[in-house]
């Protein structure tokens, strides 16, 4: 599949202005940022920075990042708000610059304190699942494990207002640190035990893991809507060894139904804040 003509989307654009940012480093649990978000499809003809950073093959990011949503495209993602976030946010942002010329490769990477942003193409599938087709943006979304943050912005193109917590106090900083010059102002980044869910935002439309528990915490069940969906991956009952798969979890007016899909590769979700 070919993407369509409006990829990649220009939210790079905004990433090269690097204006100074207004949030504060406080301790607060809630970070919130400033500016409104581009829409995705959004073109910014201004003179781009950011698409003139070489990644080392002499080419741009955006087309890089181009090549890489027509990879996702080839792997089966084929809802366009997805490839559109997917295609709009500069992940070499968000990875240490050792690794930047790895950047759009389908690989999971190191983010530091052990943890590591997940491959594109699980992002993608895991987005692509918490949308379930429909069309125009999610509602209110919480993620859990914000790691750098990178899946946070790819959210919030795809949905009104994204919580996204942390629990490694190290990662929560460095998420808002990348996350800045962004100004997205439907993102808020919030410290704590993820465990627990985020009730003053909640119902949520959706709710989406980045790491991997035993089963799927009460709280998250209670804090999705009548109608919502959750997509964690869960350590798989009766397997040794910690295997894990995606869990689709959705909450119907009836009761809860849940499908286990395919076999992934999380870090582990922990309890607490560190
Ligand atoms: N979405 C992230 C992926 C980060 S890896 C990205 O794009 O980079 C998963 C993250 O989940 C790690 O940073 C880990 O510290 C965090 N995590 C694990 N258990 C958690 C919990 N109970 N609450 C909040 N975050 C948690």
């Amino acid at each position: 599949m070919k993407p369509r003509p409006t990829f990649p989307a220009k939210l790079d654009t905004t990433l090269a202005r690097n204006r100074p940012s207004t949030v504060g480093a406080s301790a607060s649990t809630v970070t919130k940022t400033t500016a409104p978000a581009l829409p995705v499809g959004t073109t910014v003809r201004t003179r781009s920075v950011a698409a003139a950073v070489s990644l080392g093959h002499g080419m741009e990011s955006s087309a890089v990042r181009a090549r890489m949503v027509q990879k996702l495209a080839g792997q089966g993602i084929t809802d366009p708000q997805v490839l559109g976030a997917m295609g709009a946010v500069e992940r070499h942002r968000f990875v240490d610059s050792a690794l930047i010329n790895q950047a759009y490769e389908d690989t999971s990477l190191p983010i530091g304190l052990g943890q590591t942003i997940s491959k594109p193409g699980v992002v993608s599938r895991m987005l692509e699942l918490m949308r379930n087709g429909q069309s125009g943006k999610l509602g209110r979304v919480l993620e859990i494990g914000t790691g750098c943050g990178y899946q946070a912005a790819v959210l919030s193109l795809l949905a009104t207002e994204v919580y996204s917590i942390e629990r490694l106090r190290g990662l929560h900083d460095r998420a808002r640190e990348n996350l800045r010059h962004l100004r997205l102002a439907n993102l808020h980044l919030l410290f704590g035990d993820g465990m627990e869910g985020y009730a003053k935002g909640a119902p949520y439309a959706a709710i989406v893991a980045a790491a991997g528990g035993e089963a799927v915490p009460q709280a998250w069940i209670d804090q999705l809507a009548v109608g919502g969906r959750l997509v964690a991956p869960v350590v798989t009952a009766g397997v040794s060894g910690g295997a894990q798969a995606l869990l689709v979890l959705d909450k119907t007016p009836q009761g809860v139904r849940q499908t286990v899909l395919e076999a992934v590769h999380f870090v582990p979700l922990k309890s607490g804040v560190a």
